[in-house]
């Protein structure tokens, strides 16, 4: 693929896409910016279009949708799934950025990935969702997935050095989140800004709560079995509280290969957006003498259940990964809304889970089914009263 590469970014007003921005606006020479999405947030909009200038946007609701096209007059405003469809499917699109939050991406994603354009993907559900049928139909099409995740996209750069064949095992590195060295006992004191307080990245909120669960480990080791077709046994997490070392390969002789760099999500953006080249960048460097010391520990089970739940999703295989998903994002929703403490997150879904029988995932209807149903189910869990059934939950004061 040539330069520049015109790009369709959806989830412009996110902190991916605010970075990618940023990395549109140092590499104007690279990127053209012909389409893109947001959810609400029109004040980072409408800036963003004056200076990108796309010709297809869309935002969530018809009423934003209305004040973009009086701010723009002539230019192309959808709303909801169609609008974000046609922004992911603008035909001059070289490359979809997806960057929304959720299962709210997997349509664009989808469509884009059947019209054979290249993915590059941070926005993880999509994979955990419908992993299977969304590679199955970028094999059908030719499409290429390319990972934004920074894990994973260490992951796809270490994978270089051998052939498929060679790879023993994927092990992805995680900073172990705000509670790394919290004392278990003091869990039902967390508060909503205790768990946003991440110490090595700054995110949107919703992967900042499951960082402090790793509930987003979880969801990377589902998102990385789809990408690289390497099974659960051979999917390892350790903690790196530095965030340094972005995860490694082990290979079957023994040597590792691991991929570091500054903890900054304008590389893994600049890799998959001009892949299979390296372009120069005046991005931050490492100072290699004076990085000290990198730990590595193993993963505590009983700090972060989230994880081997996600790994028994996965093994559930199907349906169940869609259903895991499903009902974290709404209990994740529930504790930004002061719904429910923290530590009723992973109980939530693990009730939901627990609940659910996995079908076959290889269609979009079956796997957004199993999504519908799980939401509905853990919306009942989240709700007032319903949350006292968990054991270390918190009891609302009294009136
Ligand atoms: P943010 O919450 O910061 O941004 C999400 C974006 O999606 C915003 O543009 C938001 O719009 C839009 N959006 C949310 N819901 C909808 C919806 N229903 N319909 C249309 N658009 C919607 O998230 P992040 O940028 O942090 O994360 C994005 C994805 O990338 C996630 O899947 C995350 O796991 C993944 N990721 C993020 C990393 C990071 O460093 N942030 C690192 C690795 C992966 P608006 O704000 O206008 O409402
Ligand atoms: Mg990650």
């Amino acid at each position: 693929m040539t330069f520049p590469r015109n790009v369709a970014l959806l989830g412009a007003t996110g902190s991916i896409g605010r970075s990618a921005l940023s990395v549109f606006e140092a590499f104007p020479e690279r990127f053209r910016v012909v389409s893109m999405s947001a959810g609400s947030n029109l004040e980072a909009l409408l800036p963003a279009i004056a200076r990108f200038r796309p010709s297809v946007v869309s935002v969530k609701e018809k009423e934003a949708a209305d004040r973009v096209r009086r701010e723009f007059p002539g230019l192309r405003v959808g709303y909801g799934e169609k609008g974000i469809v046609d922004v992911a499917t603008h035909p001059e699109a070289d490359v979809v950025l997806g960057a929304v939050v959720g299962a709210a991406g997997l349509p664009p994603a989808w469509e884009a990935v059947k019209l054979g354009k290249t993915l590059a993907l941070a926005n993880k559900e999509v994979l955990v969702v419908a992993g299977e049928a969304v590679m199955a139909a970028a094999a059908a099409s030719g499409a290429a997935v390319l990972p934004v995740d920074s894990e994973h996209c260490a992951l796809h750069q270490a994978l270089r050095a051998g052939r498929p064949s060679e790879v023993e095992r994927l092990v992805l590195t995680a900073s172990g989140g705000p509670f790394r060295t919290r004392p278990l006992e003091t869990f039902d004191a967390i508060t909503i800004g205790d768990a946003l307080a991440h110490p090595t990245w700054k995110m949107g909120p919703k992967i900042t709560i499951d960082s402090a669960t790793m509930m987003n480990k979880g969801l990377e080791v589902i998102e990385a079995k789809w990408l690289f077709d390497v099974p659960p046994e051979r999917l390892g997490v350790v903690i790196h509280p530095q965030s340094i070392i972005h995860s490694m390969v082990e290979w079957v002789d023994g040597s590792v290969i691991a991929q570091i760099s500054p903890n900054d999500m304008r590389f893994p953006i600049l890799y998959a957006l001009t892949y299979p080249e390296r372009v120069p960048t005046p991005l931050p460097r490492l100072d290699l003498a004076s990085l000290g010391k990198l730990e590595l520990e193993p993963l505590d089970e009983r700090r972060y259940p989230a994880v081997p739940l996600a790994y028994a999703a996965l093994r559930a295989g199907g349906t169940a990964p869609a259903v895991l998903n499903a009902a974290n994002e709404v209990a994740v929703a529930a504790f930004l809304d002061g719904k429910i403490p923290y530590r009723s997150l992973v109980p939530v879904v693990e009730r939901v889970l627990g609940g659910h029988r996995a079908s076959p995932a290889t269609s979009l209807d079956a796997v957004l089914d199993a999504d519908r149903t799980a939401r509905i189910r853990a919306a009942e869990l989240v709700s007032p009263g319903a949350a006292l059934a968990f054991p270390g939950t918190v009891a609302p004061a009294p009136a």
